[in-house]
């Protein structure tokens, strides 16, 4: 096994990634505002730290992830209040949509599940610690950082501080690098927002102490990988980093992972361009989950993703070829015995495979490793030259692979059933066309043939392709 290496954003390089304890990883991803449905866009992200919480399993770390839901933020309060509804009513559609798309997408649940609503006593904790070490000032009811005390602010985002005015202040959870400035940890209420009364007054958190607040509370207070999109580097990781290491004197992340941007056909997305889609607009199309985790997996997460139409059927053909060869591998009767040359192709794709994970996540080298092992086994199995010694090996590797990858089983109707997209009609099982195989296969035997084309014709009406091999027997594969 290769030794893992990931990019780090707080030193801009790539490095052996040792954990704070040997065999457990404490792992905080920020997890989605819940005030609409989540759109690719942040899908590529949590895909991306799915597949590293896989991998770091495969490896046989013990992993203590926290994702947490953002419940309360500036645009979650404010549509609640336009709704007129409490902000669980409003966000609670929303979570429950995520989870339902983590499943599509087969994102693991992590460890922890938590919502900055039941974590408002550890938010004000942390703010108090925060008041008494005097990195704080109170404006009208708010109480805002005074990031002019911290003095490795901006080491994150190698943000230019030399411009700024002390004591300048912005309110809104969300700003551009240009405006760094002291920012809002807890914010005095509106006139008919949601608040809450605390010892620190009456009011709600800012988002970034939230994210503080509780990766502290459930994993400590220095902690291994903190994951996100490279949009949250600044100003939220800054700020996340800002306030934890001012109140504990200890590093608060020892990684930090960013997964680049998507964009789409070539355009950043945007509901104005009308090309900004969430899961369920694509399912809606007829693409299924499979082919959406394969697409936004398969690009390191480090390199911009440019999701295209022509790139998501490339992924639905790639999750086939992956199928059929799992299908080959089981239904297929080879000659017997072992070949020297395919035991050592089998180990050398498994290594290649763990090389390229290793490699900072290099999605695109492990899967190069499977698709040119998968590519020269056909090959061989076509020439008869692929022995039935090798079934297991192979067999294992793909496990391997779909430990990580998860996209090997063939259930993306039944998750599209779940989401409502009914696809189930013109679909056709697989015990049924085994079933009509055999039937296909007793005719031709029998002579009848006839019969054995109307079988045939039948198949492939349903998109069902039959092949038949050398040894006499019939294989068959989805178009
Ligand atoms: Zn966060």
């Amino acid at each position: 096994m290769h030794e893992i290496q990931v990019h780090n954003t707080l030193s801009g390089k790539v490095e052996p990634f040792v954990p704070l304890k040997t065999d457990v990883v404490h792992m905080y991803t920020c997890g989605p505002t819940v005030y609409d449905f989540a759109h690719i866009g942040n899908f590529r992200t949590f895909v991306f730290q799915d597949i590293l919480r896989r991998f770091l399993k495969l490896r046989g770390f013990r992993l203590t992830h926290v994702m947490n839901l953002t419940d309360v933020d500036d645009r979650i309060i404010a549509n609640a209040a336009a709704a007129g509804i409490g902000i669980r009513d409003y966000t609670d559609k929303y979570v429950q949509a995520f989870f339902a798309d983590c499943r599509a997408l087969s994102v693991e649940s992590p460890e922890h599940w938590i919502r900055a609503t039941e974590n408002i006593d550890s938010m004000v904790e942390l703010i108090q610690k925060l008041q008494k070490k005097t990195y704080t000032y109170d404006s009208e009811g708010s109480i805002y950082y005074r990031i002019a005390k911290f003095k490795d602010y901006g080491k994150l985002s190698k943000i230019d501080l030399s411009g700024i005015q002390t004591g300048a202040r912005v309110d809104n959870d969300r700003y551009e690098k240009e405006s760094a400035r002291d920012f809002a940890l807890w914010k005095a209420p509106k006139p008919g927002e949601h608040f809450w009364e605390t010892p620190i007054g009456p009011g709600r958190p800012g988002w970034h102490i939230e994210c503080s607040a509780m990766a502290m509370k459930y994993l400590g207070e220095s902690i291994d990988i903190h994951t996100g999109g490279i949009d949250l580097a600044f100003p939220h990781h800054e700020n996340e980093i800002a306030q934890s290491e001012a109140a504990t004197g200890k590093p608060f992340v020892k990684y930090w992972l960013h997964a680049e941007h998507l964009l789409v056909e070539g355009e950043k997305m945007s509901k104005s361009l009308g090309n900004f889609f969430t899961l369920r607009d694509l399912f809606g199309k007829g693409y299924k989950p499979s082919a959406l985790r394969f697409a936004l997996a398969s690009v390191p997460y480090r390199r911009q993703l440019n999701f295209t139409f022509d790139g998501l059927q490339q992924a639905t053909s790639s999750v086939d070829r992956l199928r059929n060869f799992a299908a080959r591998l089981k239904n297929e009767k080879f000659p017997s015995g072992k070949q020297k040359a395919m035991t050592e192709r089998i180990d050398k794709a498994a290594s290649d495979f763990d090389d390229g994970l290793s490699d900072d996540l290099n999605t695109a080298q492990a899967l190069a490793a499977m698709f040119d092992f998968v590519r020269e086994a056909n090959i061989a199995m076509d020439k008869g030259e692929f022995r039935q010694g090798e079934v297991k090996a192979a067999q294992q590797f793909l496990a391997t692979f779909d430990k990580v990858f998860a996209v090997l089983e063939d259930n993306d109707a039944e998750k599209l059933k779940v989401l409502g997209y009914d696809t189930g009609s013109d679909r056709t099982d697989d015990a049924e066309i085994e079933k009509l195989v055999s039937a296909r296969q007793a005719a031709r035997q029998k002579r009848e043939f006839a019969e054995s084309d109307r079988i045939r014709k039948e198949l492939a009406d349903r998109g069902i392709i039959l092949e038949d091999t050398k040894d006499g027997g019939v294989r068959w594969k989805r178009k």
